[in-house]
């Protein structure tokens, strides 16, 4: 009766990491790496994903690393995702144009 056991105890463990498996992605859904493609405008302090309305009036591909580099903030409306670094954003070197 012993394997009957360690079916019932390799089965549940089965369950929990599964049930990890499926809550951990949720902790990361906005962090995108510096290599993600996004737009910023002339005129504007934010940076976009493809396809958000503030980007008729002029867009300007770019890197999600280069757009933070430069200040520009996540834009609220089409979420474009954050660095993983967020920490670190806050005191960037001073650029003066
Ligand atoms: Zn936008």
């Amino acid at each position: 009766m012993r394997n009957a056991i360690t079916r019932k105890f390799v089965t549940l463990s089965i369950i929990s990491v599964l049930l990890v498996g499926a809550f951990a992605p949720a902790s990361t859904v906005l962090a995108a790496s510096g290599d993600t493609i996004v737009y910023v405008t002339k005129t504007g302090e934010c940076y976009h994903a493809d396809g958000c309305s503030s980007l008729k009036k002029s867009k300007i591909e770019t890197t999600l690393q280069e757009a933070v580099d430069d200040g520009y903030r996540a834009c609220k409306k089409c979420s474009p995702g954050t660095l993983d670094s967020t920490t670190t954003t806050t005191s960037t070197k001073t650029t003066t144009k």
